[in-house]
């Protein structure tokens, strides 16, 4: 009898005969997220629906050895929320998808980690004033959980550039330790207080020990964040951007974005797409406008939002004055004129774009998600990296089936970018996998070598290019495994990401 075998009784007897299965076809849809890092198909998928299942599932996990992978909504996109290798039990979070408590007063809501952004969101949208939680997590947002965007670091589905990533906003967390003891962080470590109202105090921040740990140091199973009234006014504007004898658009639109940046105008967000990403919109019908509006350079739109009228125009007109003076083409104001600011505020274009773009090519081709964190004035850096690494592999790409690197761009609170994008393969035969991966590892290694990248989510093939880039220091890296060790001796959680649980 296998370890998992042993253990199916026990852990059916804790959650239910329905919400535990290994069945082939199953465990099957388990082993991959929605990236092409190498399969790594569970023994067992378990669904559970509070913290003390899960408490003692991984109780039973330490007893067996069995390795565990904690998984939101699967939309990871570096091999995270699946084993690396073979074998162990997923633990399926997204059975744990309500809202707990939304404390008015202090302004902070309270959820399982299992509901997705969307969800929290419209929920959020009707209750008292109306809320959001400022940052509104990932572009995946329609399938991306609370805890994966957590795990992940996440930043991007629209708030970023006035309120920065999702774990800037989260107030506190429940955990389930990987020995399963349950705890809080934040101000409920103190027993005797009964709200969730600031995550400093107490102590050491170890509320940031489980945040960006892409699921190593423990299962997050409730999260607070800070709540923030739906703002009542907003103003969107959009800019065609081509290139001049001197500068690229994309060196015009960093002189710009600088200046949003470092003036502090209130920005909700602006993105920046460079023309060949306008021309896929534009071909992938994702916006269809855009056609119409003839645009051929690159984009750049703004989101900004005030409490009143007066507020947002005192905004847009400092905003737009700084457009204004570089020169760029404005679009009209209406959908049909091309206005994808307004598409992104007003009609969760927000979402629609990523969730467009990743559906453009089917199953024919493959993303590569290397998306990373630079300081705005290094995005020049970023385009020549890009292009000498096209231009270097360009062999390689074409033996692999074709395919090139590139980005978009948006602003993340208070003075950076986020580079968003990594690799697009023109053919993904599963035969091709391998060398997409050593060509994806490469890209990620010399973003971080050569132009000091910050990458955030980690999950199997981002974790492990940063411990094989060199870029961890001795020091550092033992200072991780010691944490990794204390917390899970036995390394079930999780393992094999950033290659620890390997070395132990
Ligand atoms: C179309 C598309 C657009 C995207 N856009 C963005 C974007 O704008 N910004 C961005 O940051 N990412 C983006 N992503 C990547 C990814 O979707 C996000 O990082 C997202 O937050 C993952 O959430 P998830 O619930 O799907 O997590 P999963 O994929 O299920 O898991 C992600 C990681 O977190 C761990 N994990 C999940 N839940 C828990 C938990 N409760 N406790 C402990 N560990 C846990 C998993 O083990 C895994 O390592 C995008 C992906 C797609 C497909």
């Amino acid at each position: 009898m296998t370890e998992i075998q042993n253990v199916y009784e026990k852990i059916e007897n804790i959650v239910g005969t329905k919400y535990v299965s290994d069945s082939k076809p199953v465990c099957y849809s388990y082993s991959m997220n929605c990236d092409t890092v190498l399969q790594g198909i569970p023994d067992l998928v378990v669904r559970p629906n509070t913290a003390e299942e899960i408490s003692e599932i991984l109780k039973i996990a330490n007893q067996n050895k069995i390795i565990i992978t904690p998984r939101g909504g699967g939309a990871d996109l570096t091999g995270g929320a699946k084993p690396i290798g073979k074998g162990g039990l997923v633990l399926d979070l997204t059975r744990m998808n309500k809202i707990l408590d939304v404390d008015e007063k202090n302004q902070v809501v309270t959820v399982e980690v299992g509901i997705s952004w969307s969800e929290l969101c419209e929920q959020l949208r009707h209750v008292g004033i109306g809320y959001y939680t400022g940052s509104t997590g990932p572009a995946s947002g329609y399938s991306a959980t609370i805890g994966g965007g957590l795990s992940n670091n996440s930043v991007g589905g629209g708030g970023a550039a006035m309120y920065g990533a999702v774990t800037e906003q989260c107030v506190g967390l429940e955990v389930v330790l990987p020995t399963g003891e349950i705890i809080y962080t934040g101000a409920k470590a103190n027993s005797f207080t009964d709200k969730q109202f600031t995550r400093f105090g107490l102590g050491p921040d170890y509320s940031g020990l489980f945040l960006g740990d892409v699921g190593i140091h423990g299962i997050k199973t409730k999260a607070s964040f800070h709540l923030y009234p739906l703002p009542e006014y907003a103003a969107f504007n959009t800019y065609e951007i081509k290139k001049t004898k001197e500068k690229t658009p994309s060196e015009r639109v960093t002189d710009v974005m600088m200046q949003w940046q470092q003036n502090r105008l209130p920005l909700h967000d602006f993105y920046y797409y460079p023309p060949v990403f306008v021309t896929l919109l534009k071909g992938g019908g994702i916006f269809a406008p855009l056609k119409d509006a003839k645009v051929r350079g690159g984009l750049l739109y703004y989101t900004t939002v005030a409490n009143t009228q007066k507020e947002l125009d005192y905004n847009v007109e400092r905003i737009e004055k700084i457009a204004k003076d570089a020169e760029f083409r404005q679009l009209g104001d209406t959908l049909e004129e091309g206005n994808f600011g307004k598409w992104f505020y007003e009609e969760e274009g927000r979402w629609q774009w990523a969730y467009g773009y990743w559906g453009m090519t089917g199953t024919s081709a493959g993303t590569c998600g290397s998306c990373l964190k630079c300081p705005t004035y290094q995005l020049p850096d970023y385009i020549k990296l890009y292009d000498d690494w096209n231009k270097r592999n360009l062999n390689k790409l074409n033996e692999a089936g074709g395919g090139s690197a590139s980005f978009i761009v948006f602003g993340v609170y208070p003075t950076y970018l986020d580079i968003t994008g990594g690799l697009l393969f023109l053919n993904s035969d599963p035969e091709l996998r391998e060398k997409h991966y050593e060509i994806w590892k490469d890209l990620i290694i010399a973003q971080i070598k050569e132009t000091g990248g910050i990458h955030y989510w980690m999950g199997e093939i981002i974790g492990r290019a940063l411990v094989d880039s060199g870029a961890l220091t001795e020091e550092y890296y033992n200072f991780m495994i010691s944490i990794k060790k204390a917390l899970d001796p036995k390394g079930i959680l999780s393992p094999g990401k950033f290659y620890l649980g390997d070395k132990y």
